[in-house]
C-alpha cells in the first residue's frame, strides 16, 4: 500500500498547511513509520509531515522490505508491539485478523510467544499507520520519492532540506530515519560469470558474506529453493547467531552492582550466565536482563573500553542478542554438521573471475574460493561520509559519537554537539545512534523512543499544554 492512496480526499487542506508546523521524516523504514505513528498518537496540535525517502512506497526500509515473504523475524510477538505501554497490541491484532487465524494450527490459542514472518509485521505497521492517520482529521502528509541530500539551518532557526525539489519548504522540525543509509545501486561488484565459474566450479558452491541473522536467513532460503550445492559462510570474527529458548525467557541479572572495567563486567556476566543455568534458567535470560542496563553500562565505560569492545566483543555480544527462533537454529547447526555449510573465520577481499578472495584468519596468504555465487549479507552500518551526514557536521547540527558509528544522540534521540547541547528541532531515531544507544536497532527500543522524540515535539508545538 502507498500512502498516497490514503490522501486523496485531503487535498483541501493543503491550503492550510502554511499554517500549521511542518515536520519532516527522512527514511521510510520502520524508525520512520513508526515516528509518523507515533506523532500522530501523541501530539495533539495539527501538524504538516512530510516523508521523503526514494524507495517508491512506504516501506519497512532494509530490514522489512528487501526479503523475501517468508522471512520470519527473529524477535517474539510480545516484543513488537508498536503501541507503548500496550505489549499485546501485535497479538491482539494478529487475534482479529481471520487470515492468520486461519494459516495457524487452531491449537495455538495466542501468539505472544511465536515468531513471525516480515511480512505480517509490515502489514500491521501499516495498519497501525492508516488508523492512526484516519483518527487525525487535522493532519496533512505528504510523500516524497527524493532522497535528501543536505539538510541546513534557516532563518527562524527553521530547516532547509536540500533535494531534487529545488522548492522544499522550511521545516520546523526534522526526524532523521536513515537507518543504514540508502542502497547504492552501483555498489554491487558485478556477479561472478556464470559460465566462467560453472568451467572452474567442480560442484555448485556458493559464498555467503557475513555472520548475522541474514546470512543464516540466506542459507536457508538457497536451501528451500532447492539449491543442493556446497555452501560456505565467510564471517569476519566466525561467530553465527545463537538460538532462542523453546519459550520466551523472562529477563534476569544479578542485583548486585556491575565491576568497573571491561575484563570484569565480562566476568560478571560470564557468571550470572552460569549461576542461571545451574538454578534451571537460561543463559539467554541474562542477556535479556542485560539489556535493561546496557545504556547505563555503557554510558559508564571510557573510551578506551568502548573501542575495545567494539574491536573484539561486540561480535559475540551480537551473536548473543540477535538470536535466531529455535526451528532455525536447528536446522543451521545441521547443515554445519553434516559439512554442507562450512563456516570459515576470515577476510574476504575482491571478486575474481571465478570466485572470491579470501584471506582466513591468522593468515596473510590470500586464496580464492571458487564459486558462482557470492552473496553479501553483511548489515551495513549508516554511512557517515553519505552527503546528508556530512551537510550536518559541517553545519554544525551533530557529530558523529565516539566511535564514528553513528550520530551522538540522547536517549530521545536528540543529536549533541561537543559542548553537550543539542539542537531544537532535530531527531535522529534508530540505529544511527548505535554508537550512544546500545540495541538502538532494535524494534521494542525504536519504539520507546520514537515516542520519548514525539513527546517532546508534541510539547514544542505548544508548550503550555503537555503532550498527551
Ligand atoms: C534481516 C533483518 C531482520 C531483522 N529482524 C529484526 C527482528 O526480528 N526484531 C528486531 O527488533 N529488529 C530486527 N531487525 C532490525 C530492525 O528491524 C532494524 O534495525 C530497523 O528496522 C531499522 O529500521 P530503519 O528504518 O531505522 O532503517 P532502514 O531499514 O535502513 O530504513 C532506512 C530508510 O531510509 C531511507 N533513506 C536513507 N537515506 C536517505 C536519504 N538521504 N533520504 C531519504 N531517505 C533515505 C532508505 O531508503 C530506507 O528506506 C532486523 C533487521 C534485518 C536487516
Amino acid at each position: 500500500m502507498t500512502v498516497q492512496g490514503l490522501f486523496s480526499g485531503r487535498a483541501n487542506a493543503a491550503a492550510q498547511i502554511s499554517a500549521v508546523p511542518r515536520v519532516a521524516i527522512v527514511g521510510r523504514g520502520f524508525s520512520g513509520m513508526m515516528t509518523a505513528i507515533a506523532l500522530m498518537k501523541t501530539v495533539r496540535t495539527p501538524f504538516h509531515l512530510q516523508l521523503f525517502d526514494p524507495n517508491s512506497s512506504v516501506s519497512g526500509g532494509q530490514a522489512l522490505a528487501s526479503a523475501r515473504a517468508s522471512t520470519i523475524l527473529n524477535t517474539r510477538v510480545r516484543d513488537l508491539s508498536v503501541a507503548v505501554g500496550d505489549s499485546d497490541d501485535f497479538n491482539d491484532w494478529l487475534c482479529s485478523n481471520a487470515a492468520f487465524r486461519a494459516a495457524v494450527p487452531a491449537a495455538i490459542p495466542g501468539f505472544r510467544q511465536i515468531f513471525v514472518p516480515k511480512e505480517i509485521f509490515s502489514d500491521y505497521v501499516y495498519q497501525r499507520f492508516s488508523e492512526a492517520l484516519a483518527a487525525r482529521r487535522d493532519i496533512t502528509v505528504q510523500v516524497c520519492n527524493d532522497p535528501v541530500v543536505a539538510i541546513r539551518r534557516s532563518h527562524g532557526n527553521r530547516f532547509l532540506l536540500e533535494s531534487a525539489n529545488p522548492a522544499n519548504p522550511l521545516f520546523d522540525t526534522v526526524i532523521l530515519a536513515t537507518g543504514y543509509g540508502l542502497s547504492d545501486p552501483h555498489a554491487e561488484e558485478p556477479d561472478v560469470s556464470p559460465i566462467r565459474a560453472q568451467r572452474l566450479v567442480a560442484r555448485p558452491h556458493a559464498v555467503l558474506l557475513g555472520s548475522g541473522i541474514r546470512v543464516v536467513d540466506q542459507l536457508l532460503q538457497l536451501r528451500d529453493s532447492g539449491y543442493a550445492g556446497q555452501v560456505t559462510i565467510i564471517s569476519r570474527h566466525g561467530f553465527l547467531p545463537q538460538s532462542h529458548t523453546p519459550n520466551s525467557a523472562d529477563p534476569v541479572f544479578p542485583a548486585e552492582a556491575l565491576p568497573e572495567g571491561l575484563p570484569d563486567i565480562m566476568r560478571f556476566i560470564r557468571q550470572a550466565c552460569r549461576e542461571a543455568e545451574e538454578q534451571g534458567r537460561s543463559w539467554q535470560s541474562v542477556m535479556n536482563g542485560l539489556r535493561k542496563h546496557a545504556r547505563s553500562l555503557w554510558r559508564s565505560l571510557p573510551a578506551r573500553d568502548k573501542h575495545q569492545f567494539n574491536r573484539h566483543l561486540r561480535a559475540i555480544y551480537d551473536s548473543h542478542r540477535n538470536r535466531l527462533p529455535e526451528a532455525m537454529h536447528l536446522r543451521l547447526q545441521r547443515e554445519l554438521a553434516e559439512g554442507r555449510t562450512v563456516l570459515r573465520r576470515g577476510r574476504a577481499g575482491r571478486r575474481g573471475l571465478s570466485g572470491l578472495f579470501f584471506t582466513p584468519a591468522g593468515s596473510s596468504a590470500e586464496e580464492v574460493l571458487h564459486a558462482e555465487r557470492i552473496i553479501d549479507c553483511r548489515c551495513q552500518a549508516p554511512d557517515l561520509s553519505a552527503p546528508l551526514m556530512q551537510s550536518l557536521f559541517s553545519a554544525g547540527l551533530a557529530m558523529p559519537d565516539e566511535l564514528s558509528l553513528g550520530l551522538a544522540v540522547t536517549a530521545r534521540g536528540e543529536p549533541f554537539l561537543e559542548d553537550g547541547s543539542t539542537v531544537a528541532g532535530l531527531f535522529a531515531v534508530g540505529p544511527l545512534g548505535l554508537g550512544s544507544l546500545p540495541d538502538i536497532d532494535l524494534v521494542p527500543e525504536i519504539v520507546s523512543q520514537a515516542y520519548a522524540a514525539a513527546e517532546r515535539i508534541g510539547e514544542c508545538f505548544y508548550p503550555q499544554v503537555k503532550a498527551v
